[in-house]
């Protein structure tokens, strides 16, 4: 579909070659501009590329697409066709606090609800940090997540309120008091977002989710090829810097200047608040492992299947387990904590067995990661002025929506933002 008639007459570069820079360059290709992608790395994909070992891939992460999300179906068919759909199923091991309970269909932390009352909506207003958040819960449930949080490495204080969704503590189940539960949440959008309800509770059934048939990978290849059949350049082992002169955003590229008349940075923000003269994030981070291999046992779901560990007594946060050739391979997220490979292969299995039975993994390949998903309150504060300079003096450029963790948020939150910037260019 294309929104505008003339395409060629203005210019667009898109920083960051990962799935939010793929999607918003080929959004911007509708609406009439020529665009070039610029990646700084040899090939396009992002934190999405698949570990490779021996000849096989994993996925890296538990990431799957939401079907209905509306840039999910504004894809073109050769990229759904290179999809399997499945219904999303999820669910989450906790022994913080009140001894083991799993869920089969709930992504954030079960407590069976504590004697002393449910949340404290009120206090939810108020919040600046991921602590402060945690408090609003009672506190035999919110110390007990604090607690996991400051297990992870994680510093609770020192992390903004608003990455509660980030480690999938956005909403928590207090089971047991279900009714009130509903009563709270359709009462009040703040009770809403403290508290969760497994969607098949709400009669509301399971996402269809989709996930790339050969992997990442070969989804970008064919993201690449899409991408150039509507005109994208892609310009790959391109790391570009951004620079803001009077009035206008440029680009650096090897000593080149570069002045498209609009920008995307679909990329790491750090570069970007420093050239903008609003200091140097915060970035809080943590340091985790990737895990993969194979994963058997005769209770494996046919679907791929993801859940959230919250216990202080493992380094595991997620297990992905997913059909391959046949069989079934798994990838976990986990901190580095030193143990052996048989050791951590016999502790994921442990924790297996309250979903999928006996299971055996076998561990093919592991990667350290670093991964960026925090931001402090003061980074908050610094995005929100610089999003303030980008309506008033550099419109050409449009950040990329940083404070949106999941993929879906952050391109729809781009996509509307260059719609409504359109007004403002000089064309
Ligand atoms: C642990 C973890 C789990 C996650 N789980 C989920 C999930 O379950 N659901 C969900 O929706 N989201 C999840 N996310 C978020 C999801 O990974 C991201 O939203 C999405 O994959 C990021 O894609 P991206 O394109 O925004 O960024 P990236 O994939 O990071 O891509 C950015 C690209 O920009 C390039 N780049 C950086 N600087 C420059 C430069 N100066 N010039 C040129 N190129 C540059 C990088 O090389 C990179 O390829 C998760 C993230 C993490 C870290």
């Amino acid at each position: 579909m294309r929104e505008d008639t003339e395409r060629g007459s203005k210019t667009a570069a898109v920083v960051g070659g990962g799935i939010t820079g793929c999607a918003i360059a080929l959004d911007l290709t509708r609406l009439g501009f020529q665009v070039t992608l610029y990646e700084a790395k040899p090939l396009l994909g992002g934190i999405l590329r698949d570990l490779e070992s021996d000849g096989r891939w994993y996925f890296n992460g538990c990431q799957y697409l939401r079907t209905e999300q509306v840039w999910h179906k504004a894809l073109p068919e050769a990229l759904q066709g290179n999809l399997y759909r499945f219904a999303h199923y999820y669910g989450s091991y906790t022994d913080l606090g009140f001894g083991p309970v799993s869920h089969e269909d709930f992504e954030a932390p079960v407590f069976d609800a504590p004697p002393d009352g449910l949340a404290d909506p009120e206090a939810y207003r108020a919040c600046t940090s991921l602590a402060d958040r945690m408090r609003c819960y009672p506190p035999a449930v919110g110390d007990a997540v604090l607690g996991w949080l400051r297990h992870l490495g994680a510093d609770p204080e020192a992390i903004d309120a608003g990455n509660a969704y980030n480690v999938q503590l956005g909403r928590l189940y207090l089971r047991g008091d279900d009714k009130e539960i509903d009563t709270l949440k359709t009462g009040s959008p703040v009770a809403d977002d403290l508290l969760g309800l497994p969607r098949t509770t709400r009669g509301e059934g399971r996402p269809i989710g989709s996930l790339p048939t050969d992997g990442y990978n070969a989804f970008f290849d064919v993201f690449e090829t899409i991408l150039t059949g509507a005109g994208v350049d892609i310009r790959t082992g391109q790391p570009v810097v951004p620079r803001f002169e009077n009035d206008t955003a440029i680009l650096r590229l090897r000593g080149e200047i570069l002045r498209p008349d609009l920008i995307v940075w679909a990329a790491n923000p750090t570069p970007v608040i420093a050239a903008a003269g609003l200091g140097r994030l915060d970035d809080p981070f943590v340091d985790i492992t990737v895990s993969a291999g194979s994963i058997s046992g005769p209770g494996l779901p046919a679907d791929p299947h993801y859940m959230q560990v919250y216990s202080t007594g493992s380094p595991v946060t997620r297990i992905f387990s997913y059909p391959r050739d046949g069989g079934h391979s798994v990838t976990v997220e986990h901190m580095p904590d030193g143990r052996s490979l048989p050791d951590l292969q016999a502790h994921v299995q442990e924790i297996c067995r309250s979903f999928y039975g006996d299971v055996r993994i076998e561990i093919a390949v592991q990667q350290p990661q670093r991964r960026h998903i925090f931001f402090s309150p003061a980074d908050r504060a610094r995005f929100d002025a610089f999003r303030d300079l980008c309506t008033t003096r550099y419109v050409n450029f449009i950040d990329g929506a940083w404070e949106s963790y999941a993929r879906d948020t952050k391109i729809n939150s781009i996509a509307s933002t260059v719609r409504a910037r359109l007004p403002l260019l000089p064309f």
